[in-house]
């Protein structure tokens, strides 16, 4: 119904009727509100956002921890910020979205994302998971895969002890995800010569090359240890890389078959792997039954086009804290269902406004959601500084919904204040 209609149609109603039919269809203008600062806080080890307004509204958003380096990236941002709507989010991020990158690059550029919608969420009066179209389930499942105890050795039975303690973490995990190969140096050092090259230092993960066939067997004795506790009770995932050559790739991923784990991530390219590999990927997918799953690194929706549209992997794991946030990511879910793709985001170091951000966004994804990893807070007072989180927080494995505007969690400012640098003392304010 245009306006021209509505207003014929009203004209013929007793003037009570029309002034409630008015009310009802046509909403009372509320004054624009505007970005009028960006500001950025290293709080114990993770970045945070606020975006503020000229209402009294500001929006918070977090990056991945140990990243103090963000900070300048994060500014970068501001002048293309000041003066929109922040509830016009695809608009705001029109304005930015091209200047991110691969992880780190992409992490500044998710932060806001986050931050405009807690501002759109605490605009609308509703939890952000409205803003994503709506929650289509009450709980949301998360899967384990960093909070551990110290690992004893790093031999099989070292292994299968240290899973053994998380299968009964109070927590009720249904899903636990342990790092083998490439992905974990400590067992790449476990015994001598497990490949063919010398062990490199320099920025994150750094290794990669051709296993011989004892670095294959201990990879694998490992892994049959940790299934062999978790058995079907407790589904076991294995973050295996970057750093596997394909032929070693596909003779690890055939002989995981039998143990059907939950997937194998990041055999070939990974974390911070500034490229998707989506041809190299399909040729290990179609090479065995086993599940196959990549995609923390990769920024923007763009980058996941040739891994969804060649069915290159059976799961995707972005991380909404770098793929560019919680819309983008919703974006990249739907068409991954499309073909058949499962999603579980990556979350580990993504903070406790972070753990929000994943709540909201499983809750309004679709039905390929397997379960995100459940970040911490980190250090430990970060359970101080914010409020709004359930008490506890995962029960039997998953963390219900909350309803609260926004993305429902708070800082304690006077608590949160005592934990900022001097350099950031005013980021309250
Ligand atoms: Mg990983």
């Amino acid at each position: 119904m245009n306006n021209w209609t509505r207003r014929g149609l009203i004209s013929t109603l007793p003037a009570a009727a029309a002034s409630r039919l008015l009310s009802q269809t046509l909403p009372a203008s509320r004054p624009k509100i505007k970005i009028t600062d960006l500001k950025c806080a290293i709080i114990g080890k993770s970045p945070v956002v606020r975006i503020v307004t000229d209402q009294g509204i500001s929006g918070f958003g977090q990056a991945e921890s140990y990243k103090d380096y963000l900070k300048p990236m994060v500014m970068f941002y501001k002048k293309y910020l000041i003066g929109h709507d922040p509830t016009d989010v695809e608009n705001v991020m029109m304005q930015i979205r091209r200047m991110g990158a691969f992880k780190p690059w992409g992490a500044a550029v998710s932060a806001i994302e986050i931050a405009l919608w807690d501002i759109a969420g605490k605009v609308a009066g509703q939890p952000v998971y409205k803003m994503l179209g709506g929650k289509i389930r009450d709980r949301v499942r998360v899967y384990n895969g960093g909070f551990r105890p110290p690992m004893n050795g790093q031999m099989p039975k070292d292994y299968a002890e240290n899973v053994q303690q998380m299968k009964e973490a109070k927590e009720g995990y249904t899903l636990i995800k342990m790092a083998v190969g490439f992905h974990n140096a400590n067992m790449m050092k476990a015994i001598p010569d497990m490949w063919y090259d010398e062990p490199r230092g320099g920025a994150s993960h750094p290794n990669k090359g051709i296993l011989t066939e004892r670095g294959m067997n201990h990879i694998l004795a490992c892994a049959e240890a940790m299934k062999k506790v978790l058995g079907d009770q407790v589904g076991l995932a294995l973050d295996c890389g970057p750093g596997f050559m394909i032929k070693d790739a596909i003779t690890f991923a055939k002989a995981c078959e039998p143990m059907r784990l939950t997937w194998l991530e990041d055999l070939l390219t990974g974390d911070y792997t500034p490229y998707p590999n989506a041809d190299l990927y399909r040729d290990l997918k179609q090479a065995t039954s086993a599940t196959i799953h990549t995609g923390e690194q990769i920024y923007n929706r763009q980058n996941f086009k040739d891994l969804i549209e060649k069915q290159a992997v059976d799961v995707l794991g972005p991380d909404p804290e770098d793929v560019g946030g919680i819309g983008e990511f919703k974006w990249i879910a739907e068409y991954a269902d499309l073909h058949s793709i499962a999603v579980a985001p990556h979350g580990i170091f993504d903070g406790l406004i972070g753990l929000a951000a994943h709540v909201h966004l499983a809750a309004a994804l679709p039905q390929n959601f397997i379960a995100f990893e459940y970040p911490y807070g980190q250090p430990e007072w970060w359970y101080d500084i914010i409020e709004g989180l359930p008490n506890p927080i995962v029960k039997k494995g998953f963390i219900d919904v909350w309803d609260a505007p926004g993305l429902g969690v708070n800082f304690r400012v006077k608590a949160a204040k005592a934990r900022l640098s001097p350099e950031d003392s005013g980021f309250f304010d």
